[in-house]
């Protein structure tokens, strides 16, 4: 075999390709990564605050968003978690289990990328970095042709692995998109999810930087969608686990030019009615009390000042002053503090992205239904998981499918070359 030519082509080696790569290999094929990038896996280093949580206990479909949400779901189960552990368990990660999160008992995504890495490279997988594939097309008679600056490598199977556009800097940088526009594929509209909120008001800055436990209700034109957990404010707007989980929503409503409302809980520990009935003590517990000082002690100090502010209450005027209704305008704010969202944080500071490669133009191992050999696996199709390690486990699932699927048909084709003519 020509030094250009490999069995299967990945492009891109991050957790998808990798994963994809390494099962490939495991049935003997030549595969070869080709990786824009200096290093392998450089998101995979950055995941879960350098942790890595890879996976989830807890399976169902609204954890794999995707346009065609029961295709999503119905792939990613193919590889299930078991299958999932019990292949980190092989290549040596010992999983850890914190309320259904897993992340490496090492408590270092290095050592999923490095365990990923290492083999890849026993199983004889070649690695080609700071190459950027720049052009696929089919070549004749059969397979594919890679072009990558001066470069060009031709293989039977091609598998598209460049992730979506979520922190390009870690290479995802959307060409995968156009490579497959090019190869005649749908992409559903690439935006934003798992990212921060902007929000409209001038609180923010007196609020930046205020953690609560609350929740959040993001309102979309037709839907509404509730999250609760702790809400950290930002000098733009809101961040935080519930707000990261709904942002998908909201991006894909503003992309639409819909109006989007955040409604925050910010003091989920009571109900509206304790919540007045407390304020009213408190506005009537001292009445030399300034409005803030009879609040000291309930929320932050510099949400206590919004809050009133929002309300249209001097913060330091006295609480004799106030009749029984401003208990309840307070309880009211507090229990529905309303957003208007402008935008997300956009595509540098998401960890995922919504959007990509239509899953019906694929079949059940990611193969092109137009161009038999191509494959598409892991960010770069439409499916976006939640926080909680679904992102990577449908990098792991698709890509462990695609890998086992390209190892099966060159096992065929070998053995059908092998036979002899009658
Ligand atoms: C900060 C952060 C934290 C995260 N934490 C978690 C977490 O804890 N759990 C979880 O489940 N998910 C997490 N995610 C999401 C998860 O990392 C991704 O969904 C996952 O890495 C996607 O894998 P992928 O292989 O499809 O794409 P990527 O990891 O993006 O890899 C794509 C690779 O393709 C290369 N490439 C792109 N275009 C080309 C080209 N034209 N030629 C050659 N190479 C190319 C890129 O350089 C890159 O290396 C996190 C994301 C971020 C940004």
């Amino acid at each position: 075999m020509a030094n250009n030519h490999y069995d299967a082509i990945v492009v891109g080696g991050g957790a998808a390709g990798l994963t994809a790569a390494i099962f490939a290999a495991r049935a003997d094929c030549r595969v070869l990564i080709l990786e824009q990038k200096d290093v392998l896996c450089k998101k995979l280093y950055a995941t879960g605050n350098g942790k890595c949580n890879f996976t989830n206990q807890f399976w169902s479909e609204e954890y794999f968003r995707s346009s065609t949400q029961a295709v999503a779901y119905q792939r990613v189960n193919r590889f299930s978690l078991a299958d999932t552990l019990s292949f980190f368990r092989e290549i040596g990660i010992f999983p850890k289990e914190r309320n259904g999160y897993y992340y490496p008992a090492s408590e270092q995504a290095a050592s999923v990328a490095e365990a990923l890495i290492r083999e890849a490279g026993h199983l004889g997988v070649h690695t080609k970095t700071q190459r950027k594939v720049t052009r696929i097309t089919p070549a004749k008679p059969k397979g594919f042709q890679v072009e990558c600056g001066e470069e060009t490598f031709f293989a039977d199977f091609v598998v598209l692995a460049t992730g979506g556009m979520a922190s390009p800097v870690h290479g995802s940088d959307g060409s995968g998109y156009i490579l497959a526009k090019q190869l005649g594929h749908t992409v559903v509209t690439p935006l934003p999810a798992i990212v921060q909120l902007k929000a409209e008001g001038s609180c923010f800055k007196t609020l930046s930087g205020v953690r609560l436990e609350g929740s959040i209700r993001l309102i979309t034109k037709n839907q509404s969608f509730t999250q609760a957990g702790e809400l950290l404010f930002t000098a733009y707007g809101i961040s935080g686990i519930p707000v990261m989980q709904v942002s998908r929503y909201a991006t894909e409503s503003l992309y639409q030019k819909e109006t989007v409302t955040a409604e925050l809980d910010l003091f989920p520990m009571l109900s509206y009615q304790e919540l007045c009935e407390e304020l009213s003590s408190r506005f009537q517990r001292r009445k030399e009390d300034t409005a803030e000082e009879a609040m000291c002690g309930l929320c932050n100090h510099k949400l206590n000042y919004v809050i009133l502010k929002e309300c249209g209450i001097d913060p330091t005027k006295s609480c004799s002053t106030f009749s029984p209704k401003v208990a309840k305008t307070v309880a009211s704010k507090l229990k529905k503090f309303s957003l208007r969202i402008t935008d997300s944080n956009g595509f540098a500071n998401a960890q995922a992205c919504a959007g990509g490669i239509l899953l019906t133009e694929l079949t059940e191992y990611g193969e092109s239904k137009k161009l038999p050999g191509l494959f598409f696996v892991g960010e770069l199709c439409d499916v976006d998981g939640t926080c909680g390690g679904y992102n990577l486990q449908w990098a792991w699932s698709s890509g462990a499918l695609c890998g086992t699927e390209i190892g099966g048909r060159y096992a065929s084709n070998i053995t059908a070359k092998a036979k002899p003519k009658s």
